[in-house]
């Protein structure tokens, strides 16, 4: 993913650069017309303007006539020529609108006895090659522009509207952990890539566009490209992002390309990264939201327009579905989804187990224990933890990668580094002490919640602290009793705070955000609400939804949000009170200490 971010930044690098050069050669072009629309202007001139050793055409004919011509100095190809007239020291430049026709007025004049030398040189040719590319010099400028505004077009490096990377991936199956039942639904996609026929034959409907849906870094594209991996096929990729950028009207011509490419080559596997950047509902309204229709028109055009013949899968990928418009979704488009959840305990160990190859590890390393501490994570965020705990090894010297070095390496993905360098007023210190502690108590006094793992005052990224938990089994379902009890732990922190220092902080708005969020879904998503039931509503996405609802309908999913609130807070503090003496015990460790784990907590609070 850093990758793509990189590529990108480059091309908006090389994209200003373009600019800069595309407004040089303009001003460039003009100066040039500039000077040749004067020069030629001058060719015009007349004999009252001219110079003092330029003689008029017209005079040159008297002259001729009057016999007063002594030597005509020509150079073949040039329309000037040197005269030298009689009883003259200086010869003249004279502009003779048509040689060919003068070269045959003086032969006539011999012919007919005046005495005139007339001199014919051959070319110089640097002249004659500068002149020809000076005369030429707007025609290429002309032609750079006009190529270099295509190539800005298709972002620069092909010299075409950019149809996409095309790749031939080396990924295979065996380079992506866990998902066993995905992979079981790919290797289905490979069979028909591999053999069309056998499909069409047999009258098998082949699937056209498949919508991996999940959260980044759960691994959508490395399937996609494990899919053309394993079926030995090219992989084109584009990122939804990447049709929307730049000049109005390009996504739409951006995406006949793409497809036009891939019907070139196939078989093969087109990849579109972020599809809700184009394929999100579409909207009546102008601007660069039609724009956006546009390019969503011609998609859904393209994935119609296959024949039968052609073996183009395209996959696409998402974190959010329920934004794309229908149409996308219809039979014949992207009908097949496969959802790509977060990996559990046995998927993290096979995560890690992949990015561990060729790094080394010292032999307190486990990783299935490490796999154990980190439910919750992508497998991108495994695989930059491996590759952390590596950097950090090397920085602190060591000869492998030890436990310690992958906890670093944990914590520095999960908080962002420490701020070992802020300084920490006292008065701070305490009130993070006890907000912290807060939440430590409170939760292990609730039947459902985790054990402490870790207290720490340590400020890390945003965070002034933190409590870690340890994780336990994955489970596949949380009850609502679970739900409710992590809001009072959410709470812990605020409540302490309220109770110890009769004074509320900032400090707590990240858990305030985590435990609404939570709430509402409670009562909107999970249909955990008494009174209003088990119903869904999708509040985000469709406000419209809650409007079919009724306005009451509002009001009364606000109401049992705050109750649910509210109750955890009053549960919370209540907890505080009740255990006053641990709170006080465990945030005075906590100031001397700053870091306590879980052991010494149970020490601590028994
Ligand atoms: P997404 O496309 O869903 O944002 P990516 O496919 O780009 O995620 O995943 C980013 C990186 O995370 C991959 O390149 C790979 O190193 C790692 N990764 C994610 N999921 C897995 C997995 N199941 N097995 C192995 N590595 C994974
Ligand atoms: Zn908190």
């Amino acid at each position: 993913m850093e990758e793509k971010q990189k590529n990108k930044d480059k091309n908006k690098q090389n994209n200003q650069k373009q600019y800069i050069i595309l407004t040089v050669l303009l001003i460039l072009l003009i100066a040039i017309g500039g000077i040749i629309f004067f020069t030629s202007n001058q060719n015009k001139t007349d004999e009252d303007e001219l110079d003092e050793n330029e003689m008029a055409y017209t005079e040159l004919l008297t002259q001729i006539d009057e016999g007063n011509v002594e030597k005509i100095e020509m150079t073949v190809g040039s329309t000037t020529a040197k005269i030298k007239i009689k009883d003259e020291e200086e010869e003249k430049n004279v502009l003779i609108p048509s040689t060919q026709a003068f070269i045959e007025l003086i032969q006539q004049k011999k012919e007919e006895g005046t005495d005139i030398n007339l001199i014919q040189k051959p070319t110089n040719v640097f002249v004659s090659i500068s002149s020809a590319v000076f005369s030429l010099l707007p025609t290429i400028l002309l032609v750079v522009l006009i190529i270099m505004f295509f190539k800005m077009q298709g972002l620069g490096d092909k010299g075409k509207v950019y149809d996409g990377e095309t790749t031939q991936s080396k990924t295979t199956f065996d380079d992506v952990a866990g998902l066993e039942e995905e992979k079981h639904e790919m290797i289905e996609i490979v069979d028909f890539l591999k053999n069309p026929e056998r499909f069409n034959k047999m009258g098998a409907k082949i699937p056209r566009g498949v919508l991996l849906c999940g959260q980044p870094g759960t691994g959508k594209t490395l399937i996609a490209k494990a899919i053309a991996g394993e079926a030995n096929v090219p992989f084109i990729s584009m990122s939804g992002s990447e049709f929307i950028e730049m000049f109005a009207g390009l996504g739409a011509s951006r995406v006949r390309k793409l497809f036009e490419k891939a019907k070139k080559i196939s078989p093969c596997i087109i990849f579109i990264d972020e599809i809700d950047a184009i394929g999100s509902r579409r909207n009546s309204s102008g601007g660069a939201e039609s724009e956006n229709n546009q390019t969503l028109n011609q998609l859904l055009v393209e994935m119609d327009g296959f024949d039968t013949d052609e073996t183009i899968i395209v996959l696409a990928a998402t974190n959010r579905p329920e934004m794309l418009d229908k149409a996308l979704l219809r039979p014949g488009r992207f009908d097949r989804r496969i959802t790509i959840g977060l990996p559990d305990m046995r998927g993290r160990e096979a995560i890690l187990k992949i990015h561990a190859k060729g790094k080394k590890f010292a032999e307190d390393v486990n990783l299935k224990s490490i796999a154990e501490d980190t439910a919750g994570f992508t497998g991108a965020d495994l695989a930059n933890i491996l590759n952390e705990s590596a950097i950090i090894a090397t920085i602190n010297g060591h000869l492998s990668i030890t436990n310690k070095d992958i906890e670093d390496a944990v914590k520095k993905v999960t908080v962002g580094l420490e701020k070992q360098s802020r300084v920490i007023s006292e008065k701070d210190k305490r009130l993070t002490a006890y907000h912290e502690a807060g939440h430590a108590i409170v939760s292990s006094t609730l039947e459902t919640q985790k054990g402490v793992k870790e207290v720490s005052i340590i400020p890390r990224g945003v965070a002034g602290g933190y409590t870690m938990y340890k994780s336990d089994e994955d489970k596949c379902y949380i009850s609502k009793t679970e739900m409710e009890e992590k809001l009072i732990a959410l709470m812990g922190g605020r409540a302490a705070e309220k109770i110890v220092l009769n004074d509320i902080s900032t400090g707590a708005s990240n858990d305030i955000e985590v435990a609404t969020s939570i709430a509402k879904d409670m009562i909107t998503k999970y249909g955990m609400s008494e009174t209003l039931g088990p119903i869904s509503i999708n509040t985000e996405q469709d406000p419209y939804e809650l409007q079919l609802l009724g306005e009451k309908f509002g009001d009364a999913i606000g109401a049992e949000v705050k109750i649910l609130l509210d109750k955890a807070y009053e549960t919370a503090q209540k907890l505080i009170c009740e255990n006053r003496d641990k709170l006080d015990r465990v945030a005075s460790v906590l100031l001397e200490k700053e870091v306590i784990t879980g052991e010494e907590f149970q020490e601590i609070i028994k």
